[in-house]
Order: structure tokens, then C-alpha cells, then sequence
């Protein structure tokens, strides 16, 4: 078999303009390029017409330039939308559409699975296959704006689709720039967000390359209980992350760090937990994204009932903190938190799934 092509969409911006110059190529033909494969939408080298015949001949024997196909599209009552896309050696994964008032925000995977197996995700129980490249984590961009409304735009892309992001820092970095680029997507860093369990060392080398948001996966207030639900926790307890936090520059009142915190019913909602999670944040710009779990099949976890999360909600804010309980989108089709868990036979078959009251 001939060995495949490298892809075009693995180079972000200054990387495509060191390897066209290194052929002779000058540089603002980076720029043209950048527009048609992101700003307009074209993988077709050969259509790229402000470029010479016998470049768009070179590049097309030398480059392929897309990355996933979508094999499955569903459409939630509430609009969200989940593709499942599958990548050249047939790995599987998942974005999620997210249209809201005034943004439609775009959720994006960075793995083919996750090694983390926080005790409460559907991703987690699938185990690790391998990182996505580049080229796989733009393309889920491209592809779901495809399915876009003619007045829809993506206007905040977030990093919380399958995988640990931090853990796949390199080509994350690259798609950053790709996304942020003014002739690709052209979006600003602050509607970026990548979201991490805590992968302390990889945080602030993120912050430092890319002006993008923070969310942190939080979910437990002791050392004790976090160890069993995020298990990274073992490598990096509540104070070294924390810690880590409070010294990053980039962290500010205008810039804060989102935590996200997963309501478990009877495991992390009780009025001390508010507590203690008032006094570790003390004093960290930050917003508190509550989001009550969504169960997935075979999850021993069970989401709070109102009056908990509305008990556990009004200690935040009387204590200061700035909290919003995020309702839960598309749980009808498996999109919501925690419920991507692409198997390709599963979604393609459409094997009945036990959570379909999952969501808020
Ligand atoms: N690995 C990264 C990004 C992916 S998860 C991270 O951990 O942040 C995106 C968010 O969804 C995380 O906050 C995660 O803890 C949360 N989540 C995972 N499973 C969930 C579930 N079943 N219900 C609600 N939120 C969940």
C-alpha cells in the first residue's frame, strides 16, 4: 500500500510558512492557503486559485488535507448536535454543537479515549487509544461547520470533547494558533477554553504560548475524595494544584480560572463540601461551573435532586463566589458531559442506551 500522505492541516501557521520557504515557496502563501482550507472551507488544492497551477499541482502530490469523515449526526431537541467523525485508521470520536442565546459554542476532543478514568465519565471507562494529531482536532471545526445553520456561527470553541487536552500539549498548541490565526478561524484566545483535570506541569507552559481560558475539573474539596473520583489527583493532590494555580500571572479577575465541579449525589454535595470549597478558593480569581452529573450506562453515580443542588448552590454564592449551574445540553442523543464514548458500532447501530434521562 502507498504510504500515506502527510497532511496539511498538521502544520500550524508558522510551521506551514518554514515548510513552503524551505521549498521555495515565499511565505504569504501561507496565508492564502490558511484562508482556503479554514476561513473558506476548501481542501481541494487544485481549487485554490490565487495559487500558481504548478504549486497547487506540487502541493496536491505532496499533501492531503482532510482528516475525519463524519459517519453519524444527531440532532438534539434543544439543537445540540453530536457528530461522531472517524479518522484514516478508522478511531472514533466525538464533537458536540452547542447553540445558546448569544453563541454557539463548539466542544471538541483532543484523544481517541482517555487514560485519566475519572470514576464518573463515559470517556474514562472506554481507556486510552492514542492522542489525536493536528490535523484531527481542526477538522472537527471544519466538519461541524458543515452542519451549521446559513445564520449560525461558531463563535467559542471549548476543549472538553474526549481526552485530557494537556496531555496532548504539542498538537493542541498547534490547533490553538490555528483557531486564533486572523486568515483561518480567526477566533480570540478568550473564546478558547481548554479544560484539564489538573495536569500541574503542562498548565502554565499551556498559559504561557496561548491566551486562552482555564477550566479545571475540580469535583472534590479533599485530597481523600478526589483520589478516587479524578485519579490524577494521586500525582498531583488539591494543594500542588491549587498552588500552581495562585502562582500563574495569567490568572486574573479579568482572566479567571473556571472550575467545574460534577455534583454526585450523596458523594460531593453536602453543605461541608460548599464549605470547604469556598475556603480552598479563597482569594483565586474564578467562576464555579456546577454541573450535576450526567449518568452513563453501568455509572454508579446518581445526580442530586434539587433542593441539594439548590442548598449546595446558595452556600457559593452567599460565601462570594461566583456559580453557575450549567444545564446540561443534549442529553437526549449522548452529548452531554460526560456522555462521549464514541464506539463506532454502538453509535452506528444505535444500540439503546440506559441514560436517556441523564441530562438537566
Ligand atoms: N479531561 C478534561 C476535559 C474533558 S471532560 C477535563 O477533565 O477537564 C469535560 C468536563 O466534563 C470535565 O469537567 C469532566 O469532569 C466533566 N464530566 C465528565 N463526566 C461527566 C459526567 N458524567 N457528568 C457531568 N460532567 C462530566
Amino acid at each position: 500500500m502507498a504510504q500515506a500522505l502527510p497532511n496539511l492541516k498538521d502544520l500550524d501557521p508558522p510551521g506551514l510558512r518554514e515548510r513552503l520557504a524551505a521549498s521555495g515557496v515565499a511565505p504569504y502563501r501561507a496565508e492564502q492557503i490558511l484562508a482556503w482550507l479554514y476561513a473558506r472551507g476548501v481542501e481541494d488544492l487544485h481549487a485554490m486559485t490565487d495559487l500558481a497551477l504548478d504549486l497547487r499541482e506540487r502541493l496536491a502530490g505532496q499533501w492531503q488535507t482532510r482528516a475525519l469523515e463524519t459517519v453519524a449526526l444527531q440532532r438534539s431537541i434543544d439543537g445540540t448536535r453530536k457528530a461522531v467523525l472517524r479518522a484514516a485508521d478508522g478511531a472514533v470520536i466525538e464533537s458536540v454543537l452547542i447553540p445558546d442565546e448569544d453563541r454557539t459554542t463548539l466542544c471538541i476532543s483532543t484523544q481517541v479515549g482517555c487514560p485519566l478514568a475519572c470514576s464518573f465519565c463515559a470517556t474514562g471507562a472506554l481507556g486510552f487509544t492514542r492522542n489525536l494529531t493536528t490535523a484531527e482536532i481542526v477538522d472537527q471545526v471544519c466538519r461541524m461547520r458543515e452542519v451549521l445553520a446559513p445564520e449560525e456561527r461558531i463563535t467559542n470553541v471549548v476543549f472538553m470533547g474526549m481526552g485530557e487536552p494537556l496531555l496532548n500539549l504539542p498538537a493542541l498548541l498547534r490547533a490553538i494558533r490555528i483557531l486564533m490565526h486572523p486568515r483561518a478561524f480567526d477566533l480570540a484566545g478568550r473564546r478558547i477554553t481548554v479544560s484539564t483535570a489538573g495536569l500541574v506541569p503542562q498548565i502554565r507552559p499551556l498559559l504561557e504560548a496561548a491566551p486562552v481560558n482555564l477550566a479545571v475539573s475540580l469535583h472534590a474539596t479533599t485530597d481523600e475524595l478526589r483520589d478516587e473520583l479524578v485519579p490524577l489527583n494521586r500525582h498531583f493532590p488539591l494543594a500542588a494544584l491549587l498552588g500552581e494555580l495562585r502562582s500563574l500571572e495569567a490568572i486574573s479577575p479579568r482572566r479567571p480560572v473556571f472550575f467545574e465541579y460534577t455534583l454526585l449525589a450523596g458523594v460531593n454535595d453536602a453543605p461541608e463540601d460548599a464549605e470547604r470549597l469556598l475556603a480552598l478558593l479563597r482569594g483565586l480569581p474564578s467562576k464555579l461551573n456546577v454541573i450535576p452529573v450526567n449518568p452513563y450506562p453501568g455509572s454508579v453515580y446518581r445526580t442530586p435532586g434539587p433542593e441539594t443542588t439548590d442548598r449546595f448552590l446558595g452556600i457559593l454564592a452567599r460565601g462570594g463566589m461566583t456559580v453557575t449551574l450549567r444545564r446540561s445540553r443534549g442529553a437526549d442523543i449522548d452529548a452531554a458531559c460526560g456522555q462521549l464514548a464514541a464506539s463506532g458500532e454502538q453509535d452506528q447501530g444505535g444500540t439503546p442506551r440506559a441514560d436517556k434521562d441523564g441530562g438537566g
